[in-house]
């Protein structure tokens, strides 16, 4: 397959999540619902299922204004939606982490609203570090096993686990060379970038690991389009169709990004030693550098600065997700870091129920006009 074909591939499965969930479904495997963000998908692996990502979707909200009031992000709305209006039908289970309020709420409405798919919550830690903060995690992690077992019948075994350790490292290493060679493929657009990360949430890890490695052999033959204006997102989500042809529209190449979405997934990965629960309970002391994850030093907005100027960003995109207060608090420290650095900074609100972008477009047209 050419590289026209293999990008084709991942748009296939980014682009209709229920269509790959059913195909698992058909095949007769057992699926489990993984809801953002950092929902501990190597248990779920290790038990014999499939995790399958739900970050909700772009769709007008009904049924979930019901259970959320206005204020709360359309992330939990629309994937508390999605489960109303039976788009997960035959998942055997989700599992619900509790690392900002909104996601509380989502695992409290859920067991009323959708009470055909079992509600299993994740608690972490705020401290997530020593031997209370992991010992905690690893707490976290029996009890998701307990209710995995219960909800599926499926068993949880320490070796299996050790191996979909191995697999998921693999797949975080294959993500993050993915990553920089989509810095220098300039001719690879926004949406196309975007598709790359997203299927990954709805395939197997190891069949994503074997498709990114063959994106890349195809990408190392190839020389790299002329080059774009580069810049960096961050934020949760930047996935919308409509907002990403407006960078493709505009000549803005994203070099490098800080989404939770995308390659916040990648960059911690599990020591493959000891016992394995413990392993997964530090790779999550280990992770950082996001705003759901404590953080009294406020790294992040310098690891931003430091990861643009490396990837010679010219300007760092904010994708706020609407009413999503743990980036809300993180975006002046941001903007504070990123003007120390002479990085200009464009701030795009976003929201799953938009489908008028027209003025991020007067927003992006303008960053772009400065940065050039
Ligand atoms: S972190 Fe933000 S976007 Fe994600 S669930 Fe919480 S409020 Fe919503």
């Amino acid at each position: 397959m050419n590289t026209r074909e293999l990008l084709s591939r991942f748009h296939a499965v980014a682009s209709d999540p229920r269509g790959q969930m059913k195909k698992y479904l058909e095949a007769g495997e057992r699926v489990v619902l993984t809801a953002p963000v950092y929902t501990p998908e190597e248990l779920v692996h290790a038990m014999g299922l499939v995790p399958m990502g739900a970050w909700g979707a772009d769709m007008p909200l009904e049924g979930a204004k019901e259970y959320f009031p206005a204020f709360i992000c359309s992330v939990m709305q629309s994937i508390l939606e999605l489960g109303m209006k039976g788009v997960y039908d035959g998942a055997s289970a989700i599992v619900i982490p509790s690392l900002c309020d909104s996601l509380k709420c989502l695992g409290q409405n859920w067991k009323y609203a959708v009470p055909a798919i079992p509600f299993i919550p994740m608690t972490y830690p705020q401290n997530r570090w020593g031997r209370v903060g992991t010992g905690f995690t690893r707490a976290g992690y029996e009890r998701v096993i307990a209710d995995l077992e219960r909800a599926t019948g499926a068993k949880f075994d320490p070796a299996g686990l050790a191996e979909s350790i191995k697999v998921y490292n693999a797949h975080n290493a294959a993500m993050r060379r993915l990553d920089e060679a989509l810095a220098v493929h300039a001719e690879i657009g926004a949406a196309q970038r975007s598709d790359l990360f997203k299927s990954a949430f709805f395939m197997k890890k190891e069949e994503h690991t074997a498709w990114v490695e063959e994106l890349l052999a195809a990408l190392e033959g190839e020389e790299p389009g002329a080059p774009k204006i580069k810049v960096m997102t961050t934020g949760i989500l930047c996935d919308s169709p409509a907002l990403l042809d407006i960078f493709d529209d505009l000549g803005l190449h994203i070099a490098a990004d800080d989404v939770a979405a995308q390659s916040r997934q990648y960059r911690t990965d599990c020591a493959e030693t000891g016992d394995p629960l413990d392993a997964l309970a530090e790779k999550f002391a280990a992770m950082g550098c996001c705003s759901v994850l404590y953080d009294p030093d406020k790294k992040r907005p310098r690891t931003v600065v430091e990861q643009a100027k490396a990837r010679g960003a010219k300007g760092v995109v904010v994708a706020l997700t609407k009413f999503c207060d743990p980036e809300e608090f993180d975006v002046p420290f941001i903007k504070r870091e990123c003007q120390a650095a002479g990085l200009p900074v464009a701030l795009v609100e976003i929201d799953r129920q938009m489908v008028n972008f027209e003025q991020a477009r007067t927003l992006l047209e303008t960053f772009r006009d400065v940065l050039e």
